[in-house]
């Protein structure tokens, strides 16, 4: 039984409600079995008389008729209760699971999700948690209670009449070795069955978040082969999976079924040799109907169990990812960055190698450097989206491994090139930079973004509800929302990763003014890749595979012709750029 609650993966009060869920079942089942009981006695009642040719008792009868009504109000009622036990505690259960399972993503490492890919996540939240909610409601109450079931009235009948309750259990240990012995096939179709299943909605994902590509390059045929490829597969898998089960609980069934047969006929070769009562062996005939109905619900209910254990398991692993903790309650004295020797890969090859630097407090500092050079990953080690591998980053003269990561978050704001909007009103989507802000504070901060004026221009002003991810608005709105949720958080640590770099000229000129409001007297880190727009920094610091290549001024850097220089020269060349239509 301690082995199922692991198997289950039940949170303590989630198995108290399964036990209550498997006792309610287990009476629903007992109140059945006594409709049944009714139905002999009433057998009885009948088939007495007609062998000692006396009258029929109907007033007994009318006792049995008004068990009968009885026992089919108990099992409404044991029926009911069972139902709201079990789906009650299946659906509370796994959306406490769901929620779980979010919390402890959001603390994972960045490092996971990279090894992860999305549909395997959502597979993981929605598949394995459906599936076992599925379980909880459909399979595992009634497989427990079931089992119950059959033992308890196996032993009732056995101390009815041995030689026939024998008769009737012969064949189920061989049925159940059958089913049992598959498991681990079963296993192995059922995990192959998953993957396949997940295979089939990253094709689904990656076909409808290309489908613009797909559209432009006229892709569609190749692109769909591979979606056509993966449900194929499913399919495959579907039916291998359903037949190898199907077979092993067929035959299980088969083999229990020999049991009536030989029931039967051990039943009328006692009863011819005087060795068995007439009732008695007809109780045994309406009681083997029953019996079996349990026991082959058994049978069919273990595969799915099976089943569900593979998602368990995989949802097992997920819950075991080591998160990133440290200490909740830690005050920065100052928000001066620090990096000592500092060296970290994503995978084998280190990206950033032995990486010194340093960005002192309420200063503005520019990370440059060629495409791929570190300039991003140095920003997000620095926000302990991912822990550095060797060496170490100090903020206010902390080890940043040591505070919490959402602690950490509190000193930080971004303005992403990339900006993540919701499918919500403005007012919300820009009051995500702190929660609980009063809609003056909203408004004061969108204002200081230069984002008001678009924002009443919408139908509903603050109220307009933008479409999923922002899509009602422009690149330069999209990075304005994304400013007025910085200034609303008011963090001492600003990070402007390559904020204005997919710009028109009118964006550009209120975004560079918005900025320079947010960047006073403040620690800034800008990566930026147009030279020009960082020439006013407190420091440049020039970045080239994944080491400080120069730093200092721009001016200084500029003079020291070095890659800056070099960088500096080619920009201002590609200015002079137009397209030839000639
Ligand atoms: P930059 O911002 O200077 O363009 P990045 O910091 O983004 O450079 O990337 C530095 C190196 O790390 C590049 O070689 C890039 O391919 C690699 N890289 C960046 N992000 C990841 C990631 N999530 N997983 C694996 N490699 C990555």
């Amino acid at each position: 039984m301690f082995r199922l609650k692991k198997l289950l993966n039940l949170s303590p009060q989630g198995w108290q409600n399964f036990k209550k869920a498997v006792f309610a079942a287990v009476l629903s089942n007992i109140s059945l079995l006594l409709s049944f009981m009714v139905v002999i006695q009433a057998i009885v009642l009948l088939v007495q008389p007609l062998m000692s040719s006396s009258p029929i008792d109907t007033l007994k009868l009318w006792v049995c008729f008004a068990g009968g009504v009885f026992a089919a109000a108990l099992y409404f009622f044991a029926y009911k209760n069972e139902y709201r036990k079990t789906y009650a505690t299946a659906y509370a259960e796994s959306e406490k699971i769901r929620i779980e399972i979010a919390e402890h993503l959001r603390k994972l490492p960045l490092s996971f999700f990279n090894k992860k890919d999305l549909s395997e996540l959502t597979a993981n939240m929605m598949g394995d948690c459906t599936s076992v909610e599925h379980t909880m409601s459909h399979v595992a109450p009634g497989l427990c209670a079931n089992i119950i079931t059959v033992v308890v009235t196996s032993f009732m009948l056995a101390f009815y009449d041995w030689r026939m309750a024998l008769c009737l259990f012969a064949p189920l240990p061989l049925a159940a070795l059958f089913v049992l012995g598959s498991k681990k096939l079963q296993s192995l179709f059922g995990e192959r069955h998953v993957l396949a299943r997940i295979d089939v909605s990253r094709q689904v994902q990656e076909y409808l978040e290309g489908i613009k590509v797909v559209k432009a390059f006229g892709l569609s045929g190749e692109k769909s082969r591979a979606l056509e490829a993966a449900l194929k597969n499913m399919m495959r898998q579907s039916i291998i999976f359903e037949a190898v089960t199907g077979t092993f609980v067929m035959m299980g069934m088969m083999i229990l079924q020999v049991g009536i047969g030989l029931t039967v006929l051990v039943g009328i070769q006692l009863f011819i040799n005087g060795g068995l009562a007439l009732i008695p062996f007809l109780t045994f005939l309406v009681i083997s109907a029953r019996i079996y109905a349990p026991l082959l619900a058994i049978f069919t209910l273990l595969p799915e169990l099976f089943y569900l254990f593979i998602s368990t398991a995989r949802m097992q692993t997920l819950r075991c990812e080591k998160i990133m903790d440290g200490d909740e309650n830690t005050v920065l004295s100052g928000c001066g960055i620090e990096m000592r020797n500092v060296t970290f890969a994503y995978n084998e090859e280190n990206v950033i190698n032995n990486l010194s630097l340093s960005i002192p407090a309420n200063s503005v500092t520019a990370l440059v450097g060629p495409s791929g050079s570190g300039k991003s990953t140095v920003s997000r080690l620095i926000a302990r989206f991912w822990d550095v591998s060797g060496g170490a980053i100090l903020i206010g003269g902390r080890d940043v491994k040591t505070v919490d990561p959402e602690h950490l978050m509190t000193y930080m704001s971004f303005v992403f090139q990339d900006v993540v909007l919701f499918n919500d009103t403005v007012i919300n989507n820009i009051r995500v930079g702190r929660h609980g802000a009063t809609d003056d504070e909203v408004l004061r901060a969108a204002a200081m973004a230069r984002c008001d004026e678009f924002i009443r221009a919408m139908p509903a002003g603050y109220d307009t509800v933008i479409g999923e991810n922002g899509c009602t608005l422009s690149g330069g709105e999209r990075q304005r929302i994304s400013i007025a949720r910085a200034f609303l958080k008011n963090a001492p640590i600003v990070m402007l990763d390559e904020a204005t770099a997919s710009l028109d000229a009118e964006n550009e000129v209120l975004i560079q003014a918005a900025i320079s409001e947010l960047v006073k007297e403040r620690t800034v880190i800008i990566i930026a890749h147009r030279l020009r727009t960082v020439m006013g920094a407190d420091k440049i610091v020039v970045l080239d595979e994944g080491k400080v290549a120069e730093e200092g001024r721009g001016e200084e850097l500029l003079s020291a012709g070095g890659l800056f220089s070099r960088m500096y020269r080619t920009q201002q060349q590609s200015l002079g750029w137009s397209v030839n239509a000639s």
